[in-house]
């Protein structure tokens, strides 16, 4: 009967096998996909709740599969970070993100005299990434060879890859934090959040993730979710530590976490995830 019912689910299920090619042909198509320059860049605005203008934009890498097409980071990064891609192709996304920066920073810095601020570029760093002995000084390189100043970098590290680090590992973060990179702690409050080994963290940013924010967009907004966002607000800043919120998707959501004291927002609200052009267009050149 077992082995019937086995047999029945698998009948049943007959995207599983479409699943497995798939997953063959991702597999078979990602060591190149590098070097035949597959991959790109979209950008999705930062902005800074105070005020509403555009402190920078999030790069999120996406692939143009010679076969399926158009594929988000959940398909391949995984996969990336399985069979150690991640790490040239994080380097590359780093290179991409910081010139990028520095070629937005050339047109609209001055012009609008936000020499204080300049635009910023965020980079997503992989657990792999994290522990490669070259982080440090790839990022110095990246920085030096773009003319990018390291206060215009921010990193987003999971919290949950840095569990259990000890204090030898945490020294290239420490390093970079040190040389004035931002570090944020990125999906904040997902997996094993422990909020005592926040204070030992070289994290400059916390990132509320999207699901404690969800409750927000409710009328009344689901009173849990305040208090959440609110206690983890004031902790944040007790450290000293600024407080990003994802996944702002209304407009009563960004009003609430404006006076819940959250400093800066992304989400589709705002903008979506956009090419570099986009974003200078429709951002960076009114900012
Ligand atoms: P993440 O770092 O948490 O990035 C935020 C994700 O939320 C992005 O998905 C973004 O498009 C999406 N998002 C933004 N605003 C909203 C909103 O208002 N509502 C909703 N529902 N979603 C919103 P995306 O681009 O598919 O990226 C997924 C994940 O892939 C990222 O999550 C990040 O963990 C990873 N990733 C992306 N780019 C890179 C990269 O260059 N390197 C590494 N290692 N990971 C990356
Ligand atoms: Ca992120
Ligand atoms: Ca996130
Ligand atoms: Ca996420």
């Amino acid at each position: 009967a077992k082995d019937a019912g086995g047999n029945r689910y698998e009948l049943a299920d007959p995207d599983s096998d479409a699943r497995a090619i798939d997953r063959h042909s991702l597999t078979n198509h990602l060591p190149g996909a590098l070097e035949r320059d597959e991959f790109f860049l979209e950008y999705q605005p930062l902005i800074r709740m105070s005020d509403g203008r555009v402190d920078g934009a999030e790069a999120l890498v996406r692939w143009k599969h010679p076969v399926h097409g158009r594929l988000g980071p959940d398909r391949f990064i995984p996969l990336a970070e399985h069979t150690g891609l991640i790490v040239p192709l994080g380097r590359w996304v780093l290179e991409q993100a910081v010139r990028q920066a520095c070629s937005w920073q050339e047109r609209y810095g001055s012009a609008r005299a936000r020499q204080d601020r300049p635009l910023r570029v965020n980079v997503n760093l992989s657990p792999r990434q994290l522990h490669h002995p070259d982080l440090v000084q790839d990022t110095i390189s990246v920085l030096e060879a773009a003319g990018v100043a390291p206060s215009s970098l921010c990193l987003e590290v999971t919290e949950s890859a840095l569990i259990g680090a000890d204090e030898d590992e945490l020294k290239p973060l420490r390093q970079l934090a040190e040389l004035g990179v931002d570090i944020a702690l990125d999906d904040f409050g997902t997996g094993y959040s422990n909020l005592a080994n926040l204070r030992r963290l070289p994290a400059t940013t916390l990132k509320l993730d999207r699901s404690f924010t969800q409750g927000l967009q409710r009328h009344p907004a689901d009173p849990v979710d305040v208090t959440f966002v609110e206690g983890i607000v004031s902790l944040a800043h007790a450290l000293g530590l600024a407080v990003t919120v994802e996944g702002v998707e209304t407009e009563h959501q960004a009003d609430q976490l404006r006076e819940l004291g959250c400093d800066t927002a992304q989400g589709w609200f705002y903008a979506r995830p956009a090419s570099a052009d986009e974003f200078a267009h429709d951002w960076a050149a009114s900012a």
